[in-house]
């Protein structure tokens, strides 16, 4: 849990947590099979499977990333990440995406002056999860991870994710009152 005593770090997710990520992937997708689901009914992480392949698919995520600038983050996501820091939280913004992508990223993260304090991209998170007391993310492996960690975890509601026991939230603004309401603040 958080303690005033030490430096609190956070892990802040980017796809379909500051962006609405999951309407431009279905579209990319569609470009390689035609016949995938759309995102209201992708109710497993790995609804893809029967669609495409896995080079395919990771083909199409890093196009995305790379163009990063052309898609604007959610209309609370600056407000969300100021709140997150006015909480007194170190902000890690951590993403599954290749290290080729830092340059977009920051960019974009710059562009939407979207503050944060270091950026982590890799494949694993929860190498993350010794130093942090709370994670914000919508993967429901993610968030297992953080729950077995006993970290603070909290996320957006999807499909992919709406039938786990993880503390999901319908927007950024409730899921920084119930970060507000378990996590100690510096100002109390
Ligand atoms: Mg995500």
């Amino acid at each position: 849990m958080c303690s005033l005593y030490i430096v609190k770090k956070i892990a802040v997710d980017i796809d379909n947590i500051l962006w609405d990520f999951s309407p431009v992937f279905w579209e990319r997708l569609r470009r390689i099979n035609p016949d995938i689901i759309p995102p209201t009914v992708w109710n497993r992480w790995d609804f893809w499977h029967q669609y495409v392949t896995t080079k395919q698919l990771y083909g199409a995520i890093k196009e995305i990333h790379l163009e990063q600038e052309k898609f604007r983050p959610f209309d609370d996501a600056s407000l969300f990440l100021s709140s997150l820091r006015d909480m007194g939280f170190y902000i890690i913004i951590a993403s599954h995406r290749e290290k080729g992508t830092i340059e977009p990223t920051e960019r974009w993260l710059g562009m939407y002056r979207l503050v944060y304090d270091e950026i982590h991209l890799s494949s694993d998170k929860s190498v993350l999860f010794n130093d942090l007391c709370a994670v914000v993310d919508d993967s429901p492996s993610v968030l297992d991870k953080a729950k077995a960690a006993g970290i603070v975890r909290a996320g957006l509601r999807c499909p992919w994710n709406k039938d786990t026991d993880h503390p999901l939230f319908d927007t950024l603004p409730e899921i920084l009152s119930y970060l507000k309401s378990v996590c100690n603040t510096a100002h109390g």
